[in-house]
């Protein structure tokens, strides 16, 4: 069941987003060559410490709880990258996840990032990822249902010769991080089934995963990194998104050094 959100409840939601943006801030500024992933999740723990926010990804429950607040996911690692000892290099891109809560109220945001100079194909697959999330964006402000704006985003990644992941979806959120309903990047027959309208008080996590090659993903071994199957490259964006008597509204509006702003 979906929760719709007051317009005094979605200024709650703001303000969770706006920290998880500034996280965001934080990490665009530290994506350099040397840089280990468990550097930038611990900066981003301390931000949210130093904020009065809970993190939302540290103990999520699986085969093994997630160990950290940050999910860090290089190249062909779609979502779910665990971050540890790996130093980022020149030419990779790197998706950086993070949510908090605050005052009971949560924020979810996700962007990829260059390292230094990448080649063509991750200069472009960083384009249409985030080109797609604009286009779900500008497309919830002009039609009624989510699957109107699923479908947007679908035929523009198809048509950049790229492929939309359909393993994982975005989500509803709230007071919890997922909530319904589920908000899938492509259209099916269970979309059209499980279809919803854009009305205000709708507040949606909004994450298309795009991949170079294949869409068809895999788990690894450590039970929560998530990777193409080609090995091919990967990117993933998201944006906590309300929608309101004006239209959508990013709450975590400044993810993505003043893209989407
Ligand atoms: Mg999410």
């Amino acid at each position: 069941m979906i929760t719709f959100k007051s317009s005094r409840e979605i200024d709650q939601m703001r303000e969770a987003g706006q920290l998880v943006a500034e996280a965001h801030q934080i990490v665009s500024g530290m994506i350099s060559p040397g840089v280990t992933t468990s550097e930038i999740d611990v900066a981003v723990e301390r931000f949210f410490e130093e904020q009065g926010a809970t993190p939302l990804f540290k103990g999520v429950p699986g085969v093994v709880p997630f160990p950290a607040v940050t999910c860090i996911s290089i190249d062909d690692e779609v979502v779910h990258g665990i971050p540890g000892d790996r130093e980022l290099k020149e030419g990779e891109i790197v998706s950086v996840d993070t949510g908090c809560r605050l005052n009971g109220w949560c924020g979810d945001g996700a962007w990829t990032y260059a390292v230094g100079q990448v080649d063509e194909l991750r200069s472009e697959i960083l384009a249409v990822g985030a080109l797609t999330l604009e286009i779900a964006i500008r497309e919830m402000g002009r039609r009624e249902r989510w699957s109107q704006v699923a479908q947007a985003m679908e035929e523009y990644v198809k048509s950049a010769g790229f492929r939309v992941v359909e393993e994982l979806v975005g989500h509803g959120i709230g007071r919890e991080m997922h909530e319904d309903p589920q908000v899938p990047n492509y259209v099916s027959r269970d979309l059209r089934k499980h279809d919803f309208a854009l009305e205000p008080g709708l507040v949606i996590a909004v994450e298309p995963m795009v991949n170079a090659g294949t869409r068809s993903v895999r788990l690894l071994d450590d039970h929560w990194t998530v990777v193409t199957r080609d090995g091919r490259p990967s990117v993933h964006f998201e944006h906590t998104i309300a929608m309101t008597d004006d239209g959508p509204e990013l709450l975590t509006k400044g993810i993505g050094a003043g893209r989407n702003s």
